[in-house]
């Protein structure tokens, strides 16, 4: 099978579609077949998976999944993409395609009506106008991915795997640690897309994690006390969380929650720990 990737014949599909990019889908499709093969392979995709591809565009990264799962269903919004995807993947007899936003799509309910129920993978190279949504919704509606291996802005997978202290961490990096294992795997720069973007992108694959890194608390607040925590990054956590009405507690409760938790009164929210940030909804929430 002629594999997509090869630039004359990637344009002469595209031409004989009259296929034009949109930019407001996020649309860079990947030119580099060992980037294609890195994914694959950093994802552990063997026969026995059921993958779960987000935005095949024209089927680059799907004919590579096709070889190596078992069954693959490719979820795609564009529909001046679905002809093509017929005609690219005629010979993909294990590929089904969905003309649909990733946002709508039930996939709890796909994995009982096609997979028995049973845990999936997803791969994608991620529109990146959408990938916090998309990757929030996948960890928080609780579906049973098990691993999820993605191409995202290079900016995006630093913040996904940062620690206290750092510029880039923050709430992203605590909902992603909270629900997974994060390993970087490589990065990717513009030449390698078509059209190219103008920003460095990064393979990272977050590993779902049987429980929560913290667990015994109350789910809504930890998130909102991060949330609250990270809109004044620069300020001091008793500050912040006592301008967030949100939360519903008052200065002098954050005050005592501090000094009982023996931290300086003036500590930032960006150098706790996501266990710390445990322990302070535990005692501001549970007494
Ligand atoms: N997988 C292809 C590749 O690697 O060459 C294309 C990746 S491109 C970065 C992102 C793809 O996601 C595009 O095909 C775009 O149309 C599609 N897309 C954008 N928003 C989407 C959404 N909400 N749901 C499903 N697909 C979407």
């Amino acid at each position: 099978m002629e594999r997509l990737t090869n630039p004359t014949y990637m344009q002469a599909v595209l031409n004989r579609y009259g296929f034009s990019f949109k930019k407001k889908f996020g649309q860079n499709f990947l030119t580099n077949d060992a980037i294609l093969e890195e994914i694959v392979d950093a994802a552990d995709i063997t026969k026995d998976d059921f993958v779960v591809e987000i935005g095949p565009g024209i089927g680059t990264l799907t004919q590579v999944l096709s070889e190596r799962a078992g069954k693959v269903l490719a979820v795609e919004l564009d529909s001046k993409l679905i002809p093509i995807l017929d005609d690219t993947l005629a010979f993909c007899k294990n590929v089904e395609i969905i003309n649909q936003d990733i946002l709508k799509v039930d996939l709890n309910q796909i994995s009982k009506e096609k997979n028995e129920g049973r845990p999936f993978k997803v791969v994608a190279n991620l529109p990146y106008y959408i990938t916090t949504p998309i990757l929030l919704n996948l960890l928080t509606n609780h579906v049973p991915a098990e691993s999820i291996t993605v191409m995202v802005q290079k900016e995006v997978a630093d913040r996904m795997q940062a620690g206290p202290g750092s510029k880039d961490y923050g709430a992203l990096s605590l909902a992603i640690q909270y629900y997974t294992e994060p390993e970087y795997i490589c990065t990717v720069t513009p030449n390698n897309f078509i059209p190219q973007p103008k920003v460095d992108s990064a393979v990272i694959r977050l590993d779902r994690r049987t429980k929560p890194a913290v667990t015994g608390i109350d789910e809504d607040k930890l998130f909102d006390i991060i949330r609250s925590t990270f809109v004044q990054r620069r300020k001091t956590l008793l500050n912040s969380l006592s301008n967030a009405t949100k939360l519903g507690v008052t200065k002098d409760e954050i005050r005592s929650a501090i000094a009982q938790l023996g931290w300086d009164e003036n500590i930032r929210g960006e150098k706790l720990t996501l266990e710390q940030f445990a322990e302070l909804t535990k005692v501001l929430f549970t007494q």
